[in-house]
Order: C-alpha cells, then sequence, then structure tokens
C-alpha cells in the first residue's frame, strides 16, 4: 500500500517552517547579508540610501548596486541585509550616523500575523502532536480525513490493466464462465437489445493465493474496462457508517467510468450471515453490508459495472448477497490440480534462465496443496537462492534449496544435538521412512533429514500422489507411517521422546476424520457426526450444538482410539521385520544426515525383499 500523508502533519510542516523562516531570515533570501560593522562603514561611506528597521534586522538598500563579499565570492546587488540586532535596539548614535549620512528611514512594525503565530505556535504544535497520535492510535494516521472516500479510488484504481487470461494458467472452467462477462462488458449493445439479463455479481470462491485477484484483473484486461479493488475489511473503520459511505463513493466511481469492474476482497469479512457469530451484529458492518446490497439493486438494467468478489468461506456469507441479481454466480477457483500446478510453475518460469536439470513436472509433483500464490514463491525463491551463489542460471539444486526452506523454514545449524539425542531423531525419521517405503498405500519417500529445520529436528518429505479420493487403505497406512517414529523409538531407541507430539496431533486429527466424516469407525459406518475441523469462523461452528449423546461421545473416542492403536501396532510390525534396514538406514543419516527416498528403496532391497502385499481392493482410478 503506498504510504499517505496525513494532512496534518502538512499543516504542522508548514507551519513549522514559516516559524523557522521568521527567526532566522524571513525576507532576506533575495538580499545578502552583510555584518554590521561592514554596514556602518557603508553607511560612512555614503553608499546607502534607504534602509527598513523590522524588529530583529535591517534591510538596506543601495545607491547603486556594490560588490559585496559574501564568502569565498563576490556578489553585486543592491539589497542586503543586516541580522542579528538585539531585540529593542535603539542607539540614538546610530539613528543620528543614519541621518548625517541622508539615509531614509523606515520603521516597519512586524506583521500581526507573524506575530501572532509566533507566540501561538507551541501551543499548535501541541495540539498537532495530540491530534496526530490520537489518529495514529485510533487505525492508521490520515484516514480521518478520507472519510468516506473509497480506498477503491486512491489504490485499486487502474484505468488500463494488462493482465490477460494467458497470465493465469489453469482454471479453464472458470476462464470459461468469465468470457461471458467479457464479452458482455465489450458488447453490452448485444445483450441489451435481446433482452437479457446480465449477471451484476460474480463470486469467485477458493483459499487465498489461488488467483482470484488475477483472474479479476485479467476480466478487465480483456475487456479493456477499468478495474476498481477494494479489500472488504477496509471499509470497516473508526465511525459508523464511513463503510457505507465508501462504497457508495466506490460504486459512483465504478459508474461514472462505466464499463468497469469492481473487484472486493475478503467479502465474508462484512459479508457474514447477519446476527451471526459470536459479540452480535455490528452495526458498521450491517450498514456497509446494506450499502453494498442496495447499491446493486440499483443497478440499471444497462449500466455494465460487475461486481466480483471473492471469499473462501460462501457458507458463511449473508443469503440476501446471494440472491438473484446479486451474487448470483459463484466461480470456483480450487488449489491447483498436478498439470495446472506445471503450467503455473511455467509462467513464473517465463524469461527467467533455467538449467537444463529443472523438471517441472517433478517439481509440479513435489507440490501437492501449493497455491498459485506458493508456487510464485518458489520460482522466486529459488532464483533468490541462485542470485545467492552468483549462478548464473537457475538449477534444480536451488529449487530444492527452496522448497525445503518453503516447507520447513530455515536450517538451524546452530543447534546442537547430543549425540544421543541425533541417535534418536534418527531412528526417529527412519521409523516413518522405512514405514512409508513398505506400506503399500502409504506416500514414497523423497528423502530423509536429520537437519534440524524451522521446529522440526528432522524430517521425510514424501513424493504424495495426486489424490482425489482416499482410500481406507490410504488413510490407515498413513496413519501406521505417521506413528512409526514413535514406534522406532519405542523399539531401537529403548526409551520415548517428545520428538513425537507432532505425529500424534496429525494422526488424531485424520483419526477423527476418518470415525465422524467419513463413517470409517467401528461403530460408525454409515453416519458422519462432522468433526468440525475447518477454521472457526468467529463462532460460527463453536455455537453450533453437538448434536449427539454421551454414550456416542464415548463410542466415537473410543472408535478413534482403536484406529490409531492399530495404526501404531502395525508400525511396530512393519520396522520389526525390517531392522536390518532401520539400522542401517539410520546409521547412514548419522552420517550424512540427508538421505535421498531411492536410497532408502535401495536398502530396504538389499536387506530384505518384503513379501508383496498388494491386495487390489481400491483402485482409486475409478
Ligand atoms: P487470491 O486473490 O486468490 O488470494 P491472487 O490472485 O492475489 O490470489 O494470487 C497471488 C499471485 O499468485 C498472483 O499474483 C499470481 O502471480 C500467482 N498466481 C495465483 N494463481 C495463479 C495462476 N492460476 N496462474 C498464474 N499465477 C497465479
Ligand atoms: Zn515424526
Amino acid at each position: 500500500m503506498p504510504t499517505r500523508i496525513n494532512p496534518w502533519s502538512l499543516v504542522i510542516v508548514v507551519i513549522l517552517a514559516y516559524w523557522l523562516f521568521t527567526l532566522f531570515g524571513g525576507s532576506n533570501n533575495a538580499r545578502t547579508t552583510v555584518s554590521y560593522s561592514d554596514f556602518i562603514a557603508y553607511v560612512e561611506q555614503g553608499k546607502v540610501a534607504r534602509v527598513v528597521l523590522q524588529e530583529g534586522r535591517i534591510n538596506g538598500f543601495f545607491k547603486a548596486p556594490e560588490r559585496i563579499q559574501v564568502g569565498n565570492t563576490t556578489e553585486t546587488t543592491d539589497r542586503f541585509t543586516v541580522i542579528a540586532l538585539p531585540p529593542g535596539f535603539s542607539d540614538p548614535q546610530f539613528t543620528n550616523l543614519l541621518r548625517q549620512n541622508g539615509v531614509e528611514i523606515t520603521n516597519r512594525p512586524p506583521s500581526m500575523w507573524g506575530q501572532l503565530l509566533f507566540t501561538l505556535l507551541p501551543i499548535l504544535l501541541l495540539i498537532g502532536f495530540w491530534w496526530f497520535f490520537f489518529m495514529r492510535s485510533q487505525g492508521g494516521a490520515g484516514q480521518v480525513m478520507q472519510f468516506g472516500q473509497s480506498r477503491a479510488r486512491q489504490y485499486g484504481k487502474e484505468k488500463r490493466v494488462n493482465t490477460t487470461f494467458k497470465d493465469v494458467a489453469g482454471h479453464t472452467e472458470a476462464k470459461r464462465e468469465l468470457m461471458e462477462v467479457v464479452d458482455f462488458l465489450k458488447n453490452p449493445q448485444k445483450y441489451i437489445a435481446i433482452g437479457a439479463e446480465i449477471p451484476k455479481g460474480v463470486l469467485l470462491v477458493g483459499p487465498p493465493g489461488t488467483g482470484k485477484t488475477l483472474l479479476t484483473r485479467a476480466v478487465a484486461g480483456e475487456a479493456g474496462v477499468p478495474f476498481f479493488s477494494v479489500s472488504a475489511s477496509e471499509f470497516m473503520e473508526m465511525f459508523v457508517g464511513v463503510g457505507a459511505s465508501r462504497v457508495r463513493t466506490l460504486f459512483e466511481e465504478a459508474r461514472r467510468n462505466a464499463p468497469a469492474i469492481i473487484f472486493i476482497d475478503e467479502l465474508d469479512s462484512i459479508g457474514r450471515k447477519r446476527g451471526a457469530g459470536i459479540g452480535g451484529g455490528h452495526d458498521e458492518r450491517e450498514q456497509t453490508l446494506n450499502q453494498i446490497l442496495s447499491e446493486m439493486d440499483g443497478f440499471e438494467k444497462d449500466t455494465s459495472v460487475i461486481v466480483l468478489a471473492a471469499t473462501n468461506r460462501p457458507d458463511i456469507l449473508d443469503p440476501a448477497l446471494l440472491r438473484p441479481g446479486r451474487f448470483d454466480r459463484q466461480v470456483v477457483i480450487g488449489l491447483p490440480t498436478l498439470e495446472e500446478r506445471k503450467e503455473i510453475l511455467q509462467v513464473h518460469m517465463r524469461g527467467k534462465k533455467f538449467a537444463p536439470d529443472v523438471d517441472v513436472n517433478n517439481l509440479a509433483r513435489l507440490t501437492p496443496q501449493f497455491s498459485g500464490a506458493d508456487l510464485k514463491n518458489l520460482v522466486n525463491e529459488a532464483a533468490l537462492q541462485a542470485a545467492r551463489e552468483n549462478a548464473t542460471e537457475i538449477a534444480n539444486i536451488h529449487f530444492q534449496t527452496a522448497l525445503d526452506k518453503i516447507m520447513l523454514g530455515l536450517e538451524r545449524g546452530t543447534l546442537k544435538l547430543s549425540e544421543q539425542e541425533k541417535r534418536a531423531v534418527a531412528y526417529h525419521e527412519a521409523g516413518h521412512a522405512i514405514a512409508g517405503e513398505v506400506l503399500p498405500y502409504a506416500d514414497k519417500t523423497e528423502k530423509v533429514s536429520i537437519v534440524p529445520r524451522g521446529m522440526a529436528l528432522g524430517v521425510r518429505w514424501s513424493k504424495p500422489e495426486e489424490r482425489i479420493l482416499m482410500s481406507k487403505e490410504h488413510l490407515e497406512d498413513t496413519l501406521a507411517m505417521t506413528l512409526a517414529g514413535r514406534a522406532a523409538e519405542e523399539l531401537f531407541v529403548g526409551t520415548i521422546t517428545t520428538g513425537a507430539a507432532n505425529d500424534f496431533k496429525q494422526a488424531t486429527s485424520l483419526a477423527k476424520q476418518m470415525v465422524l466424516d467419513w463413517g470409517m469407525g467401528d461403530h460408525f459406518k454409515n453416519v458422519a457426526w462432522g468433526s468440525n475441523q475447518g477454521p472457526i469462523f468467529l463462532g460460527e461452528e463453536i455455537a453450533k450444538k453437538q448434536d449427539h449423546s454421551e454414550e456416542t461421545s464415548r463410542l466415537i473416542d473410543a472408535d478413534i482410539q482403536a484406529i490409531l492403536d492399530r495404526a501404531y501396532e502395525k508400525a511396530k510390525q512393519v520396522l520389526s521385520s525390517n531392522t536390518e534396514a532401520m539400522h542401517r538406514l539410520a546409521e547412514e543419516l548419522l552420517e550424512s544426515e540427508i538421505v535421498q527416498g531411492e536410497r532408502v528403496r535401495e536398502i530396504i532391497a538389499q536387506t530384505k525383499r518384503p513379501e508383496a502385499v498388494a491386495p487390489a481392493a481400491f483402485n482409486p482410478e475409478i
């Protein structure tokens, strides 16, 4: 966001400048300053025609232009100033001297305004500072001055948008849907003539960073119309009513520039169901929301202003927003698929230099759950890494470093572990890796490391397959793999450590979902109680009553525990039948700190061939 200048600070600066000005010179800027003794000399030589006596200084005029020494140079001037006369200066000899030499004398009292300002200045400054800090504490200096103006006007407005659909990778369906909006903005007459109603609002639904803003900009760019963007949370201000009036100016401005696009980001921050959530209604929010609704209703049939809004929680939006004539169209912008991740990477790799070993397909495979913004960040981190090493092109190793850094935080080279702790970590991670390899439905290992990073002492990266559906077998093997760290400690280290805390958290939440959402508990085959795994949004879920009995709760807990226990037993069983591989892998980890997935598979193959246990019970490709 560009910095705004607080108008009050401007006022203060001007006052301050004036004050300094009157203090140290005033109107003498065009004059040359001479010393008092030089001045007397000039008077005695009869060169001075006229003086104006003012508080603190004498402004003088020569009879004819005079060369005066100023520092190292000389200046020719017909006027000069003598400053630093003591206040109330009155030397009768001085006046006589002037008179004798025929100098015309004018007395000028200091200006009223100047004097007033001079005395009031400290008070003004005090008030100014007080105001400044008051405003600041109220949430941002300067906002108060722009009261009802929409922020979009100052920040979001772009007359010419250069983004096109080409800059947006993937999202094929969304683009097709939005092409219609583009077409309407370009040829409204076509639609009006046939009496077709045009959507006024389109809701883009999806997690952050998936390109909702980008798509909207592309719509504006394709249609060649101005783009007004504002984040709904910016409507919320310190004074009630400001949000509503901001909405009004935003829509007015857009209408004046029609055809145009308004983009409202984070619509859910004001568009939440009225009366829902903790803390009751928020007047400001409701007024702002109502204003948006009435603005959208107030569009003439032929006003070609289209409102696009983004949210990742459509379920909590006020139904009034979703009624026909408002945001009646929803376009889902999900996390990119494998293919889309590849395209997005390619978009952001455009115009950069890459070594031949950079494999986009592999990068896409290594980045499940990455949003478009994350992928953009990955490419940039890799480029930064390459620059840091003074490389001429970005290579695979830079991508690997960037990936590790993004997913796990920086390496913590300073963290010193004891030999014993290192051993525990090595066996823990080896446990994850071996279990992941041996269990048929778990994700395979990309690499294992015992270099402490971020919050973790060791890490096992998996190479997840692209899955839309998750089978029960996959979930169970994933749980076993997750708990294999602790199992390895128990079997090989002789003690258990706190290093498994995060594993338990993940495993428990997965088991909970299996029971509550996916009907995979022993007692709950065909029922979903809902695990409330989603983000809690301001009490909506908290307020939701638990709708099952205590007996059910008890059974749920028992089921979750049973699933976890079985997974742990499975992990222990897998590891104890691969003891040799465990020792080898742990040794190699202690020696070289990082072991690649390939090597893990080699070790397993060398030590023992696990019997093929792959009943083809579930085919995820159906
Ligand atoms: P959102 O509005 O959904 O939070 P943005 O549109 O702000 O996400 O996306 C952030 C950045 O991520 C974009 O500026 C763009 O560089 C990149 N990005 C996201 N999705 C894509 C995509 N599908 N294709 C290309 N770049 C993308
Ligand atoms: Zn672990």
